[in-house]
């Protein structure tokens, strides 16, 4: 069993990412070109969303993001205290000042009841992730942001295709960033990422910025952060099949619901009402959990821990001065979460065995 199964997906995919690989090669499409644009096409289409600019990773996407509403030095953002680091770091590269607050205790996402605390004159936005494919508290975030004059970016890089009241994420704030990373919901063959928006205003800054401010007007200083076409091309291929493959997570997801609804230590990932959450991640909590983890693995079941620590609990933001019982949702997920295999190639099977593993280590199996 694997934690992800990137083999299946192009095994199923093959002829078709050979025939895409294999235009780009005889287009000499490589950086930028016809299946760029076309994947920018689809993938605004599919979002319904005016702009798509891609880029080089998601990472980028947020500091591009970001440097499109004018973040800098002297600057405050705030952002959750549960993520992976590029949603804090690319605050900092930006010159600004990363602001953690802590999370929900059923969501793991922002909690947004606690954000208002956070607000100084020198906040400029809010950095909202929708988190293992969960989307955030947006309908509260963005009465908020409204509210105090602040944009709201969301971190979309788990969440392709999820959705909160009908409205798929990426749609709701002022400009979002998707990774297309291999093992994410969507993934490419090496980095790959974009922004979409549907303020003409970001879109335009950011096709600048990302390209070295303009070709031969330079109008700016920029970056160079380009999608590159061997992974435009080859996400043009998946791209029709995320919807379904997100079904089948879907679907694997709910077995595990009830497969571990037996084992009272297990708590299984909680749903936010009006939610359609993609699963990029099957996160329980559970007691005892690096003991669990060591007996899964001797029974070749992998699982991983997204994240070992509460973001400002690294020593990246020790500078911060946050102490170890600071945001202490955040820090008290970190020691209970654990991550089982996902992925839209899981079978029936695989789910049983996992939860039937599990409920033999908690002596109910
Ligand atoms: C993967 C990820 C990113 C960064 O994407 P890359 O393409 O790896 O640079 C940003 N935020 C979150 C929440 C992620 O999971």
């Amino acid at each position: 069993m694997q934690f992800v199964d990137l083999n299946a997906q192009h095994e199923d995919l093959a002829e078709e990412l050979q025939a895409a690989m294999a235009a780009v090669i005889r287009d000499s499409a490589f950086v930028r070109g016809p299946h760029v644009d076309a994947f920018e096409a689809n993938f605004a289409r599919a979002l319904g969303v005016r702009h798509c600019v891609s880029c080089a990773n998601g990472t980028d996407a947020l500091y591009i993001a970001l440097r499109a509403l004018g973040v800098g030095p002297g600057d405050e953002v705030i952002t959750t205290a549960h993520s992976w680091i590029a949603t804090s770091e690319t605050i900092t590269q930006t010159g600004a000042r990363v602001v953690f607050n802590d999370t929900e205790p059923d969501y793991f996402c922002i909690d947004p009841v606690t954000i208002e605390d956070r607000i100084t004159e020198r906040t400029r936005g809010i950095v909202a992730v929708h988190l293992y494919g969960q989307p955030a508290a947006m309908g509260p975030i963005l009465e908020l942001a409204r509210r105090r004059g602040l944009w709201v970016i969301e971190d979309c890089a788990q969440a392709h295709l999820a959705s909160l009241d009908g409205r798929l994420v990426g749609t709701l704030g002022d400009v979002a960033a998707f990774s297309f990373y291999p093992g994410k919901n969507l993934g490419a063959m090496g980095d790959a990422g974009c922004l979409v928006t549907n303020r003409d205003d970001l879109a335009g800054f950011a096709a600048l910025f990302a390209r070295h401010g303009g070709k031969n007007d330079h109008v700016m200083e920029g970056i160079n952060s380009r999608l590159d076409g061997l992974q435009a091309a080859i996400l043009n291929v998946k791209l029709p099949c995320l919807a379904g493959w997100n079904k089948t997570r879907m679907r694997m997801a709910a077995l595990y619901d009830a497969e571990l609804a037996t084992v009272p230590e297990v708590t299984v990932p909680a749903v936010r009402p009006g939610a359609r959450h993609v699963y990029h991640l099957y996160v329980i909590r559970v007691p005892r959990r690096d003991e669990l983890q060591k007996f899964l693995a001797r029974r070749g079941i992998p699982t991983a821990i997204n994240y070992p620590r509460a973001l400002p609990h690294y020593p990246a933001y020790a500078y911060l001065g946050h102490g170890p019982e600071s945001f202490p949702v955040a820090g008290g997920h970190a020691r209970e979460i654990l991550s089982l295999p996902m992925h839209p190639h899981l079978t029936e099977g695989d789910v049983v065995t996992v939860a039937a593993a599990i409920a033999e280590f908690f002596g109910q199996g």
